[in-house]
């Protein structure tokens, strides 16, 4: 019998794996991935100098471990190159003949970092922390440093200022936006976390762009469009993910803005099935640990014989910065309503109400974030 064979290690990959061994001990099972195959919480990464973790500590089970847990062969350091949907086959990069054939082939190769087109000398050194193995290269960049530019203000960026500035490294953080977290937070709630993070000693530069990262003698001078320029001994980027789908495009398998897939986590091509970042499902990209979760839950059901539908209920984000706790959960796609914006100097409550004064979506910061528990109960599925 050919295996059901998942493509990525990642928190989608392993969790379908994890969920489909409770329904199912023996169909036999492949993971095959690119990167180095630990089972590792990736939101860990953000924050682990506060946890006083290390790369190798925050690696819960090594890819042997899981192979055997998982009653699965595990193939870290395995990249894909191609898939072919019609003969079912799967050809390794770097593999000379060797392919593998599928019965069932899941998708969750999760996403890229964007690199913005920033010039100079110093561009190429320019980390992004997407995974264990770039955490370890962030770490030991880091290591014996003191001033850190990030570039992106968004939820990665803040959470990454707030861990290293509570932790004795300088950091600038640097955003064309207007404010942290626009795209989450009202002006009133990004307005207050750079506060109280700038408390904390981070120096914002927002409403500007980098333009070129030259290598200095002493490390990097980064020269901004507002004709500001800032000195760094590291400089890290979380600009935003790009779902990866050139390999499922390249099979012929439909993609838009991720690897479309349907309720029952079905891709366009018979037998293949796309979750996690990389996915689009029901028109929705939502790289978060609880949609994967649910979806990892789904389709496991539907990989062990019974077809299952996605639900998805309403699934706030924490987004990790102590410095000012805040907590968002979006309206889903299609709700409409308006934002009632209540703000003091201790937090922000911020909610989406419809005509009908329903509550839809919520964001709540500092000491509002005690009320996540009740007003989540109040929201709607996001997908029902
Ligand atoms: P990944 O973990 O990226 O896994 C993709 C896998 O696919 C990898 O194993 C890769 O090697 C493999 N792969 C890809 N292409 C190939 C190929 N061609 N051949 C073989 N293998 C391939 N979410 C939250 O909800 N809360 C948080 O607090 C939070 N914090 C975060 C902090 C950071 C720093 C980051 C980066 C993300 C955070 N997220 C958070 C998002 C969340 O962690 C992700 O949504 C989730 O981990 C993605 O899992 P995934 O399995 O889809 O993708």
């Amino acid at each position: 019998m050919n295996p059901i064979i998942i493509i990525g290690s990642g928190l989608a990959g392993y969790n379908t794996a994890k969920e489909l061994r409770k329904l199912d001990t023996v169909t036999p099972l492949v993971i095959i991935t690119a990167d180095s195959g630990p089972f590792y919480s990736k939101p860990m990464l953000s924050n682990a100098l506060a946890s006083k973790k290390t790369a190798a500590a925050i690696a819960l089970n090594t890819p042997e471990q899981m192979a055997t847990q998982l009653n699965a062969v595990v193939r870290p350091r395995t990249g894909i190159d191609a898939i072919d949907t019609t003969a079912r086959t799967l050809k390794i990069s770097g593999g000379g003949d060797e392919t593998l054939t599928y019965s069932k082939l899941v998708l969750a190769l999760g996403a890229d970092q964007i690199r913005l087109p920033i010039t100079g000398s110093g561009a190429a050194d320019i980390l992004t922390v997407n995974d264990l193995d770039d955490y370890a290269r962030f770490r030991a960049a880091i290591d014996g440093k003191k001033r850190i530019a990030i570039i992106g203000a968004g939820l990665i960026g803040c959470e990454f200022a707030n861990d290293l500035a509570a932790n004795g490294y300088t950091v600038d953080i640097i955003d064309i936006a207007p404010q942290a977290l626009g795209r989450l937070l009202p002006p009133e709630g990004g307005a207050l976390l750079q506060a109280r993070l700038a408390a904390l000693g981070v120096q914002w530069h927002l409403g500007t762009g980098t333009q070129s990262v030259e290598r200095t003698a002493g490390g990097y001078t980064l020269a901004l469009t507002n004709g500001t320029s800032i000195t760094s001994d590291v400089v890290l980027s979380a600009v935003g993910l790009k779902p990866r789908t050139a390999l499922a495009a390249a099979a012929g398998i439909k993609t838009n803005r991720g690897i479309v897939a349907n309720r029952y986590l079905e891709a366009s091509a018979p037998d293949v099935y796309a979750l996690g970042d990389c996915a689009e499902i029901e028109g929705m990209v939502m790289p978060f640990v609880m949609p994967i979760m649910h979806a990892a839950r789904t389709l496991a059901k539907t990989l062990s014989g019974e077809a299952t539908q996605l639900r998805y209920p309403a699934m706030p984000v924490v987004v990790k910065t102590p410095a000012h706790p805040t907590v968002v959960s979006s309206p889903g796609p299609g709700m409409s309503g308006e934002w009632q914006v209540e703000s003091g100097p201790d937090g922000v409550r911020a909610l989406y109400r419809n005509a009908d004064g329903a509550t839809l979506g919520f964001v709540l910061s500092g000491k509002h974030t005690a009320e996540k528990a009740t007003l989540s109960r109040e929201l709607p599925a996001v997908l029902d």
